[in-house]
């Protein structure tokens, strides 16, 4: 694969690692970061404060691997935290952040700073997440990663919520609440719901026919 990541030029770039949960989106980018730390490159990363799920300040992938971060409640706070000398950015969990994320990552980049996301594409009913749509638009350069099915072990693309009480797009959630499907299995348990009530159903009629 062509590095996007070196230019004498000190061009800034965008670039996005998205797909669902558990895709490895998180280990992307802390490889990324190392790789940029071992050219010497100032990194800063930023994370939502509302991604507390296993450290407040870290980043933390699922397969424990770890990075040092600021925790950022806005994305207007990672401009007032970024260092003059700073010449790489990596922002996790971006689908966190308000649509002045978008506003900021591109002042970075004119700004010559490489900027780094990940975050998910699509939430728990299979909807544009957030600010994704603008900003796979407005980068240079996307990977969209797949994780593994639950059910059936294909590459899955989808997040499926396990039942709760809530259906806010966000409620932030590890394995307890969240499982990788591929697409025919991302309805499964609403399925087997309708399938069942379906032959309930048809059971009734069944009876009740067999009644008159
Ligand atoms: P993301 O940031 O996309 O949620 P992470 O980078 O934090 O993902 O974690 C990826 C790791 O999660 C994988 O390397 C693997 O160890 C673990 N993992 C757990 N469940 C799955 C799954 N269903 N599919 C793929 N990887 C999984
Ligand atoms: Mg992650």
């Amino acid at each position: 694969m062509v590095s996007p990541h070196f230019s004498p030029f000190l061009n800034g770039s965008i670039e996005v690692v998205c797909g669902p949960m558990f895709s490895g989106k998180t280990e992307e980018l802390i490889r990324r970061v190392r790789r940029a730390q071992i050219a010497r490159q100032k990194v800063q990363i930023f994370k939502p404060a509302i991604d507390n799920r296993y450290h407040e300040s870290d980043v933390v992938s699922h397969s424990s691997l770890t990075c040092e971060a600021t925790p950022v409640s806005n994305a207007i706070e990672i401009l007032q935290k970024l260092f003059d000398s700073t010449r790489v950015v990596a922002i996790d969990e971006v689908q966190f952040f308000d649509s002045s994320v978008l506003k900021v990552i591109g002042k970075l980049a004119k700004r010559g700073i490489r900027v780094i996301c990940a975050g998910l594409d699509q939430d728990y009913t299979g909807a544009p997440f957030g600010p994704i749509p603008e900003l796979l638009a407005m980068a240079d350069r996307v990977d969209k990663i797949q994780a593994i099915c639950t059910v059936c072990g294909s590459p899955a693309s989808k997040t499926f919520r396990k039942p709760s009480d809530t259906k806010d797009q966000v409620l932030v959630g590890e394995s307890d609440l969240y499982e990788a499907r591929c697409r025919t299995h991302f309805d499964y348990e609403e399925e087997e719901k309708d399938q069942l009530a379906f032959s309930l159903l048809f059971k009734d009629q069944e009876q009740s026919q067999e009644l008159r």
